[in-house]
């Protein structure tokens, strides 16, 4: 499914495109929001199939928490607790964090990146 064209079926029925998805969940969702419910909350473009029924449960998951006040971590589904992010992705990040810090050494003559 593309963003913003619209197709028709071999029936001759038209096809909703991503934003039309997005706005039965979302009423009057922009299309700033549709972009982000798209290119944010989904895989779309390079991970999983996503397609109409994967497109609405992101924006009706998205609709669902802002509502009650909530925010989505970045990487997940999960509520986002601090810095946009749910404990479980903040504890990753820190750990590659940790670990890309203890492995890298001042740069030797035969290894001048220090890797
Ligand atoms: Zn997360």
């Amino acid at each position: 499914m593309l963003v913003e064209e619209t197709s028709t079926d071999t029936k001759g029925n038209e096809e909703m495109n991503a934003k039309q998805v997005i706005r039965n969940a979302i009423p009057n969702a922009s299309d700033g929001l549709c972009e982000m419910i798209i290119w944010g909350r989904t895989g779309f473009p390079c991970f999983g199939d996503v397609n109409a029924k994967v497109i609405y449960k992101a924006a009706k998951r998205w609709y669902r928490a802002v509502s009650k006040g909530n925010e989505l971590c970045e990487f997940c589904d999960s509520f986002a607790v601090k810095n946009h992010l749910c404990d479980s992705c903040r504890n990753a990040l820190s750990r590659c964090s940790e670990s890309v810090s203890v492995q890298r050494q001042a740069p030797q003559p035969n290894n001048p990146d220090g890797f």
